[in-house]
């Protein structure tokens, strides 16, 4: 896959993560519906050329959401209902070395993986993308 570059990331407190994708500045926003996005991938606004897309990430099985801490790597997982209710711009620690970052930091491979995909995905259709 080609790199675009540039994507930046932020995770949202019910674990969805939002991306800003560079792409051609258009007039008006572009009908989502014209990319094909994958399930959970949304794109939610755009302007001066960055598109806002977010990436939902689904609960486990048992309805906890997986986090990776940044520092010592281990994974962890949270009750996704306790994370829904608490800010957007929450700090979180690890439960196994007490590493303190913004919760955006956590993600586990798997769901960056999933996020710069979904992230890349877009970003050749916006190339490629004819007005
Ligand atoms: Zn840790």
């Amino acid at each position: 896959m080609a790199s675009h570059g540039g994507f930046a990331g932020r995770d949202r407190s019910d674990g969805a993560a939002e991306l800003s994708v560079p792409g051609p500045i258009m007039a008006s926003m572009v009908d989502p519906s014209e990319f094909l996005m994958a399930d959970g991938v949304s794109i939610i606004g755009h302007g001066d050329g960055v598109y806002q897309m977010r990436v939902s990430i689904p609960d486990d099985p048992d309805g906890f959401l997986g986090r990776q801490c940044p520092e010592c790597l281990r994974i962890f997982r949270i009750d996704s209902g306790d994370y829904q209710g608490l800010p957007d711009d929450i700090r979180l620690w690890c439960t196994y070395c007490g590493h303190r970052a913004e919760h955006g930091e956590f993600l586990t491979d798997g769901q960056r993986e999933r996020a710069m995909r979904a992230a890349g995905d877009l970003g050749v259709q916006l190339l490629t993308f004819k007005a």
